[in-house]
């Protein structure tokens, strides 16, 4: 399988040799060298620290499509380095929220593969070697400058309208110097020494070449003094290690291409490809966030949001396949993963659309079989308090009829919940204007005791012989049918509208009918005659 995109140099470093004695375990030279055709292996690299959000959603889908179109592999690797900001829990999150979308992983938690573990906080040890074999070349040096004292010199080039980049201050320890310190027990990081001159290129797949003058980088700091790694430091290692051939990502990470490519660099080792993608923004153009609804994976779920109709409208978020130019817009992610490639990525920022997803997300609810939607529809019954979990099978029967009414009808199943909820318990609310306007009538009470009468009368009480009944019941007082229609919708559902009305009688049973048309006119009467 040849490596899409790999056509040109890759950075600085394309076609070096390791530098240094660094070896790591499953390291070798990258694949893809010398023209030989390299697996594609890319990798989603979520921090957990909360659930999975939409622009991460996206990230993880692109790098699945682009590992699937090209029977490549897709790795999972979480990047719990940041102790602070990792949540134990998270990681949880985003497995489920990856399988619910459908998106499968290769090797990651849970897929035991080559070049585990997976979770970076069991990669320590690696990151370590990494940064000694470097701090050996002189490619890096210990800095034994203290949190406090850099937060004083950051104030201070603030207060000079200067940079704030680090000043280079242990750059230049002498060994002596070093050894003395280390010997005090000053705790020290490790940090790059970035070239002071000239400039990194970054030659995205999307973006183009992206030059990044090395006087606007300082010597970054790779190891922590607790000796954890940075996020760059610990990317590039496992990158290296992982074997991946193109690194995917969020736009926000370009300006760290750069200094994960003088990693490369010093590591002896060939980058792989980048490509990064464009944001996603809210419809005003100001970043994605909680005010504007729901931005999570988990959040659509709960809203009742198919994968499909996510999957389908994520990936058409700044992507394109060639059947979009004549207008079409639904994609299995089996036929998404036959389409994709990066080329068709855009440059600009996406727009989140919330109307086109539930657009999709209707789409989606009709297709479904009715087994499957009355398994996806279930659990929102239940959460409305409708039925209970594991409900005996008459009430999953009746479930399954309402869904199949309701389904046409609504964009969401937490929505088809809420509309169908009269089903399953008696109307307490009625829709104002529709009680206005179709009860408080002069004949009302009349029309709604005749329809009881009739409804009580029937033998069979399935859709046609209602309507049936309904027809004659108006054709015999000489009445058009919406008055009568309209009447019994807003008594026996509480609204104006709802799935087709015979059908929705029928559902409720003769018994139920019968009971809430009663209950309609005795609220009627108790209006209109002061109780009486
Ligand atoms: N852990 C980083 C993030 O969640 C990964 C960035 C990358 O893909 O390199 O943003």
């Amino acid at each position: 399988m040849a490596v899409p995109g790999r056509k040109v140099s890759p950075g600085p470093l394309a076609g070096r040799g390791p530098v240094g004695g660094w070896r790591l375990s499953g390291v070798g030279a990258p694949a893809g060298k010398g023209g030989a055709a390299a697996p594609v292996r890319v990798r989603f690299a979520p921090s957990p620290t909360g659930s999975l959000h939409v622009g991460g959603a996206r990230t993880a889908l692109f790098n699945w499509l682009f590992a699937r179109r090209h029977g490549g592999a897709f790795v999972l690797r979480i990047e719990d380095t940041d102790v602070e900001r990792s949540r134990e829990e998270a990681s949880g999150w985003i497995t489920a929220a990856l399988s619910w979308l459908g998106l499968d992983w290769d090797e990651g938690p849970g897929r035991a593969g080559p070049y585990g573990p997976y979770f970076q906080s069991q990669r320590i040890e690696l990151y370590r070697r990494a940064a000694q074999d470097l701090l050996e070349r002189g490619l890096a040096y210990p800095c034994f400058c203290t949190p406090e004292e850099l937060a004083e010199r950051r104030d201070e080039a603030r207060r000079m309208g200067l940079a704030l980049r680090y000043d280079g201050r242990c750059r230049g320890l002498g060994p002596g110097e070093r050894r003395r310190l280390e010997a005090e027990g000053r705790p020290h990081a490790v940090r790059l020494r970035v070239p002071q001159t000239g400039s990194t290129v970054v030659d995205d797949l999307i973006r183009g070449r992206v030059g990044f003058d090395h006087s606007t980088l300082d010597d970054f700091v790779l190891l922590k003094s607790d000796g954890m790694p940075t996020y760059n430091f610990a990317c590039v290692v496992d990158d290296l290690a992982m074997r991946i051939s193109h690194v995917i990502r969020a736009e926000e990470h370009l300006s760290n291409t750069p200094k994960q490519l003088l990693l490369y660099e010093a590591l002896g080792q060939s980058p792989p490809l980048f490509a990064h993608v464009p944001m996603i923004l809210a419809p005003d153009r100001s970043k994605l966030s909680k005010r504007h609804g729901a931005t999570s994976v988990e959040e659509f779920r709960e809203q009742g949001f198919l994968p499909q109709a996510l999957v389908n409208y994520l990936a058409l978020l700044g992507w394109s396949p060639p059947e979009a130019e004549e207008g079409r817009e639904l994609f299995t992610l089996a036929e998404l993963a036959e389409r994709f490639s990066l080329d068709r990525v855009v440059r600009t920022a996406a727009v989140y659309d919330v109307g086109k997803l539930t657009w999709f997300n209707s789409h989606y609810l009709r297709q479904l079989d009715p087994a499957r939607a009355l398994e996806l529809a279930l659990p929102f019954f239940v959460r409305e308090g409708l039925v209970p979990p594991d409900p005996p099978p008459e009430v999953r029967q009746r479930v399954a009829q309402a869904v199949e009414l309701l389904r046409p009808r609504v964009r969401t199943l937490a929505e088809m919940a809420r509309a169908g909820a009269f089903f399953f318990r008696p109307v307490t609310e009625y829709d104002r204007e529709g009680w206005e306007k179709w009860l408080e009538r002069p004949g009302a009470v009349e029309l709604l005791e005749k329809a009881r009468e009739r409804v009580r009368s029937l033998e069979v009480f399935d859709p046609p012989a209602i309507e049936a009944a309904y027809r004659r019941l108006a054709a015999d007082l000489g009445i058009p049918t919406p008055p009568l229609f309209h009447a019994t919708r807003v008594a026996v559902t509480g609204s104006t509208v709802g799935p087709g009305l015979f059908d929705t009688m029928s559902l409720l049973g003769q018994r139920a009918v019968e009971e809430r048309l009663a209950k309609a006119v005795q609220r009627l009467k108790e209006a209109s005659g002061g109780g009486g």
